[in-house]
């Protein structure tokens, strides 16, 4: 047996700023579509979350110079995407000495050329831990950091106590993201877990404008949806 608190202990110690188990019962359709079954065959998901270095992000208006996009690409994707992959790695072989069948989700992936999507969506296993909203964006908005947060997951048949429930969209009237997107890729319609994401996003856009910039800078670096969320950028200016 191994307990929902013994998991949050460790991924603390290794220094993950968001934990969360959910429940998966409610989204298996949605699991077996993206991953096929040997991925819906998991009934929970430990949700881990590492937040982004806010100084890094806070320069993304400035991302057409070259050292800007280096910095991003180097500190808001490599470095904390092998962080959360040891993390996951570490509590999937903690469940796995513990008899629990667990499979590590890595923090970045693409497996569907087509759909622009992984084998299983990260973002969906925070909103369902209770760790926050999906917003216009399509990203994962907490409170404390708003979408400034990158996720990975461990997929467990552990018999582990959810921390939460999908939390309410807070975006409200606001549409910064949708605005500021240079191609337009999002429609600005609210999250429903009933519908497609292609009704919110047009991820090819989004590619598309990324695989330009590399081909015009060398590196293709945008993120303007997550610098401009007002959560994230409230958490920001709350640094001293
Ligand atoms: S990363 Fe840039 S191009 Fe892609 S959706 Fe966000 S704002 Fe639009
Ligand atoms: S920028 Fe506004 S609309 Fe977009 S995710 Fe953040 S709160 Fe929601």
């Amino acid at each position: 047996m191994v307990s929902t608190d013994e998991l949050r202990i460790l991924a603390d110690s290794m220094g993950a700023d968001f934990f969360g188990v959910a429940d998966l019962s409610v989204a298996q359709h949605v699991i077996l579509a993206q991953g096929g079954k040997e991925v819906a065959q998991y009934p929970r998901a430990v949700s881990i979350g590492l937040k982004l270095p806010n100084a890094v992000v806070d320069q993304l208006p400035q991302r057409d110079e070259s050292p800007v996009a280096k910095l991003y690409k180097h500190h808001a994707y490599d470095v904390i995407n092998q962080r959360l992959d040891q993390i996951t790695s570490r509590i999937c072989g903690f469940l796995e000495s513990r008899g629990n069948r667990s499979f590590p989700v890595p923090a970045a992936q693409t497996v569907d050329e087509t759909r622009l999507v992984g084998i299983f969506s990260n973002k969906m296993a925070a909103h369902l831990a209770g760790l926050g909203w999906i917003g216009k964006s399509c990203l994962l908005v907490t409170p404390e950091a708003g979408p400034r947060v990158r996720w990975a997951t461990v997929l467990t048949h552990a018999v582990l106590e959810k921390t939460g429930d999908p939390m309410e969209e807070r975006c409200g009237e606001c549409a910064e993201c949708v605005d500021i997107c240079p191609v337009h890729a999002f429609t600005g319609r609210p999250f429903r877990a009933e519908e497609q994401r292609e009704l919110r996003f047009e991820a090819h856009k989004c590619k598309g404008y990324l695989n330009e910039l590399t081909e015009t800078m060398g590196l293709g670096v945008c993120g303007m949806c997550l610098f401009v969320c007002p959560h994230g950028k409230r958490a920001s200016e709350s640094l001293a």
